[in-house]
């Protein structure tokens, strides 16, 4: 395992350790920096590996081309040495040939002497006897031409011999400075090809350093590759994880919600049940005194209340506690028009106190239209209380307000019938029935 390899699998574990310690997203966002630095360094280590490649190539062909220059370099000192061999040869016959003509020479020189000395000896022959024994002057001058002559011819013959022997000591000291120019030139072409072989040398060993950064950036970008893998399964492993849960988490609050909606409909459906058989009652005991809604006020006295819900709000009239007038579609008594109401209405007589359901702030203090006289009492969470038709209010806008203070004076201006609280609870600004929050 190369020190890479491990530096790999240390990051790695490191990885595990802050998906342990860290939260999901640190960790997240972590693994995608690291990828992405991962990501830059691939590409670093494909441009050096590019560049490696590229010098590997340009240093392949200078190879190439010293080892033209090698082989035509070497052919030369072949030639060369053939020329050498030659002119050695050249020089050797030389050599024989001057030889020759020394013994040439000193034969012709011996024969000579040996005439000379023949003459002297030999009277018949001895230059001296042919000019003593000459009969007349006419035969002393033919024999002296004669022996001029054969002297003549005898020095002529010696100095031809000379001449050739000169000649061929020239041709010979030509060929030996001819052989010493081929050394020299040999000796050249030698140290052209070392130099040559010197430069392939240099190349061949940068070409093998290139060769192994090729292959050391190509193990690089491999290991950086599988690291690469390997933070993007863990990321990939992190986001499936988080969606997961995130589903999870989605299903039990929508489950949540269907449990707290289905338990709200049972308690309205209970109250709204109660509230009917109490009107009923309350109907045919005569006892509505002003409010003209669906049912008249009774007094928390004179009946239980009728609402059982979470206690999140108190009543907004807590002397009244009859609901008159139950959340839902209806025909209104005003207009006879169906529509919802987005309340619910408790029958109470005029200027009874009208109080917050919980603490909260005062966002609406004032006339509203069809709400006369309104108060809007924010509780955080998106919660709100609305009480309508009061005679006058006891609270301005920006107003903090306790669970149980008034806030108003009952009435019923605006489109009402009669004096009553109309009660809304609004989420997110929409009306809901509040009945389960009282
Ligand atoms: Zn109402």
């Amino acid at each position: 395992m190369n020190s890479k390899k491990r530096l790999s699998i240390v990051m790695v574990i490191v990885l595990i350790l802050s998906l342990a310690a860290g939260s999901v997203t640190s960790f997240a966002e972590s693994n995608q920096q690291k990828l992405n630095r991962i990501n830059q360094e691939i590409s670093a280590a494909r441009n050096q590996l590019s560049a490696s490649q590229a010098q590997v190539s340009s240093l392949t062909g200078q190879i190439n081309a010293l080892d033209g220059q090698i082989s035509v370099t070497t052919s030369q000192i072949v030639q060369t040495q053939a020329q050498i061999t030659q002119t050695r040869s050249d020089i050797q016959v030389k050599v024989q040939e001057l030889d020759a003509k020394s013994a040439e020479i000193v034969q012709q020189n011996n024969d000579l002497n040996d005439r000379l000395s023949a003459m002297y000896k030999n009277g018949e022959a001895g230059y001296l006897e042919v000019l003593l024994g000459s009969t007349s002057f006419s035969e002393l001058l033919t024999n002296i031409d004669m022996i001029s002559r054969i002297y003549q011819q005898d020095e002529e013959m010696m100095q031809q011999l000379q001449l050739q022997y000169d000649q061929l000591a020239d041709t010979k000291r030509q060929l030996e400075a001819l052989e010493q120019q081929l050394k020299a030139q040999e000796a050249q072409l030698e140290a052209e090809k070392a130099s040559l072989q010197a430069s392939r040398s240099q190349a061949a060993s940068l070409r093998a350093q290139a060769q192994q950064d090729v292959a050391a950036q190509n193990a690089l970008i491999d290991d950086l590759n599988s690291s690469a893998a390997s933070i993007t399964a863990l990321i990939r492993a992190e986001e499936a994880a988080a969606k997961k849960a995130a589903q999870e988490k989605a299903a039990k609050e929508k489950a949540a919600q269907e449990a707290a909606a289905a338990q709200a409909q049972q308690k309205a459906a209970a109250s709204q049940q109660k509230a009917t058989s109490t009107a009923k009652a309350a109907s045919s005991s005569s006892t509505a005194k002003t409010y003209t809604g669906t049912t008249p006020y009774t007094t928390a006295a004179s009946t239980t209340p009728i609402i059982s819900g979470s206690g999140t709000f108190c009543l907004p009239a807590p002397q009244y506690t009859r609901l008159s007038s139950p959340f839902g579609y209806r025909i209104h008594p005003i207009s006879h028009v169906r529509k919802l109401h987005t309340g619910i209405d408790f029958g109470a007589p005029a200027n009874s106190p009208a109080v917050a359901g919980a603490d909260g702030v005062v966002i609406y203090a004032g006339w509203y239209n069809g709400y006369g006289n309104t108060v809007v009492i924010s509780h955080g969470n998106g919660i709100s209380t609305l009480y309508a038709h009061n005679n006058s209010l006891c609270v301005t806008k920006g107003q903090s307000v306790k669970r149980g203070q008034q806030i108003a004076y009952i009435g019923s201006t605006g489109n009402s019938t009669g004096p009553h609280c109309h009660f809304e609870v609004r989420i997110n600004g929409t009306p809901v029935n509040p009945a389960p929050y009282l």
